[in-house]
């Protein structure tokens, strides 16, 4: 059985950037996703099509095909009234905001005084081209309730 639409797949993941810092990667055993479904970046989704379990492989993925290039548009400043009066606004927090397009996305603040805040909305990953080495453990058929749900179930996948 090779990676294709509809199927649910188990695999383990480093994620590093350029320098070999470790971003992200799968703990305590693996992660679990329905493919096909857009529960990952489009660039390791598409790198995965057609692979099998026991595959090793290394995919370097371009900002376009993770979380998006850098828009300095959203930097932007706001009247400190925004945030919670009773909590200490400092750069490096993250707050959920909504978008230009009523969607929610999360802001990171980079510079607060008493008067405004400096809040990033890109993505923390936006603009960085991201590594994984990707080993391949399990592949099985997705089950109907799972692709009524467009994610996987399971002990590493969604709780319901
Ligand atoms: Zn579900």
């Amino acid at each position: 059985m090779t990676i294709s639409v509809n199927k649910v797949i188990t695999l383990h993941y480093t994620l590093t950037d350029d320098a070999g810092t470790v971003i992200d990667q799968s703990t305590d055993g693996s992660f679990v996703y329905l493919h096909g479904a857009s529960n990952i970046i489009p660039g390791l989704e598409n790198a995965l099509t057609g692979k099998a379990a026991g595959d090793e492989l290394q995919v370097s993925v371009a900002p376009e095909e993770a979380y998006g290039v850098r828009d300095d548009s959203r930097v932007e400043q706001v009247p400190r009234e925004m945030f919670p009066e009773d909590t200490d606004i400092e750069p490096g927090m993250q707050f959920h905001a909504q978008g230009p397009e009523g969607q929610m996305v999360m802001i990171t603040v980079v510079e607060a005084s008493n008067d405004t805040v400096t809040v990033d909305g890109n993505h923390p990953l936006a603009g960085v081209p991201l590594n994984f080495d990707v080993k391949i453990i399990d592949i099985r058929d997705a089950s109907a309730e799972e692709l009524e749900h467009g994610h996987a179930h399971g002990p590493e996948g969604h709780q319901h």
